[in-house]
């Protein structure tokens, strides 16, 4: 999965996350009266974005390699010249060959 893809999947949750929280904040004054409301509802709100901030970082972290929202795009690649696989660093994996190109 791309990047940006990924990006845009969370931008979209914490919408709905936000909106849905919105709403059962609404509910909630009706249903408790003011004091409480109040309170659950800031409750929820500060709740709702650590909840998801840690699945975020727990489904990026399963990617391996990168892991944060930098990083990934900087790393340089290598193009083997003999098979043209596409590596990072050292060797070859493929053929063990050390002739490579840079790909940006
Ligand atoms: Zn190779």
């Amino acid at each position: 999965m791309k990047q940006s893809e990924l990006l845009d999947r969370q931008y979209k949750t914490y919408l709905i996350f936000l909106f849905g929280s919105l709403a059962i904040s609404i509910g909630l004054q009706y249903l408790l009266g003011f004091p409480w409301g109040l309170i659950t509802s800031l409750a929820l709100f500060i709740l709702f974005p650590l909840i998801i901030r840690r699945r975020a970082m727990r489904r990026m972290g399963g990617y391996g390699e990168g892991g944060g929202f930098f990083g990934q795009s900087q790393s340089v690649k290598y193009i083997c010249l003999t098979c043209n696989n596409k590596y990072k660093g050292g060797a070859c994996p493929r053929c063990g060959s050390k002739m490579k190109r840079a790909d940006f």
